[in-house]
């Protein structure tokens, strides 16, 4: 049983398949997996993750078909126990990391805060001290070895690497199941990158932390998720495990990505990559029916207009095209 299990996820500003933002988006994680969202700026991955703990922007409407986590169906929740279940179950990490924090309080305050929320049964926790050295071992966890400074410290004076790295260590004195991360490597030097990448990888394997991480460049993420969706204008073009996808991807946008990905060594730039194919990125009001790819897709024919039916491996790799079959490779 998958951890999250959401299926036809639409977010819409009006009626009719143009005005969905998101169209009929399904995911699944399962426990121990971390799972790559992957699309460029635009694409809908923050309404996604946004939508998946219940946040609602104004003007947009929300539908699902089917929304569980670990196996309850959130969506026969009463908004007060959906809000409760979600919040007990899942920790986002926001684009912004100090979105996460509050700029008025030490992060100390805030540790005590979050640590406050949990109900720990075992005895060790009734010793006095024990949130002291709790978000002490938290933050040496996460690589934080200053943690007496950081503890002492507002948001406002930490630099974004150790905000990043704080949100981390708050979401593992939550203890959630599902961590979510938007975009966590956005803006960092390639070394802050390689330091995040190892933190979730480490946490992820020890803590057993299933993760769900929207990002825009695959290539540094490719290693470390074990399964990957592609998102192009709101629609999932394909999902798998990620060295399937990588090592034989299907749906021809992701071809074209991996394509750039290995010729360009990881130095993606999504708009020089699609370049030669023309065209503009969609975005809402300007969103193609059928298949959103459809203008700048190089075998386009009219029945593309058409939503392309999903096609699917063994393993779970699906996507969505009217010109491949399943056996094709
Ligand atoms: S459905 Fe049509 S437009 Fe979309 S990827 Fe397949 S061939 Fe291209």
């Amino acid at each position: 049983m998958p951890l999250l299990d959401l299926k036809n996820l639409s977010i819409s500003r009006g009626e009719g398949e143009r005005n969905r933002i998101i169209d009929s988006v399904s995911l699944t994680i399962d426990q121990g997996d971390i799972r790559a969202l992957v699309g460029v700026s635009g694409a809908g991955m923050s309404l996604i993750m946004t939508a998946i703990v219940g946040i609602r922007r104004s003007g947009l409407t929300y539908s699902a078909e089917r929304y569980r986590i670990d196996g309850t169906d959130v969506l026969k929740l009463s908004p007060a126990k959906k809000r409760k279940f979600i919040g007990k179950k899942i920790f986002i990490i926001f684009q912004d990391p100090r979105m996460n924090l509050d700029p008025a309080m030490t992060i100390r305050r805030q540790f005590r805060e979050v640590l406050s929320l949990r109900n720990f049964h075992d005895r060790w926790y009734r010793y006095p001290g024990w949130k002291k050295r709790r978000m002490e071992n938290l933050l040496i966890r996460v690589g934080i070895s200053n943690y007496q400074k950081v503890l002492g410290s507002k948001p406002g004076q930490l630099t974004d690497i150790e905000c990043r790295k704080v949100n981390i260590a708050l979401a593992l004195a939550y203890e959630p199941e599902l961590l979510i991360a938007d975009e966590p490597l956005s803006a960092m030097s390639v070394s802050s990158e390689s330091q995040i990448l190892s933190l979730l990888d480490s946490v992820n394997k020890n803590e057993h932390l299933t993760m769900l991480i929207g990002t825009n460049d695959l290539a540094p993420i490719a290693n470390l998720a074990g399964s990957v969706s592609l998102l192009y204008a709101g629609q999932i073009v394909e999902t798998g495990k990620t060295q399937a996808v990588l090592s034989s991807p299907k749906h021809p946008y992701t071809r074209r990505l991996i394509k750039s990905m290995n010729e360009m060594g990881g130095a993606l730039d999504h708009d020089e990559m699609f370049s030669e194919l023309g065209g503009i990125f969609p975005s809402w009001p300007e969103l193609p029916v059928g298949c959103r790819f459809g203008p700048r897709c190089p075998i386009a024919e009219r029945i593309c207009l058409r939503t392309p039916p999903a096609v699917k491996l063994p393993q779970g790799h699906v996507w969505r095209c009217h010109f491949s079959k399943p056996d094709e490779e």
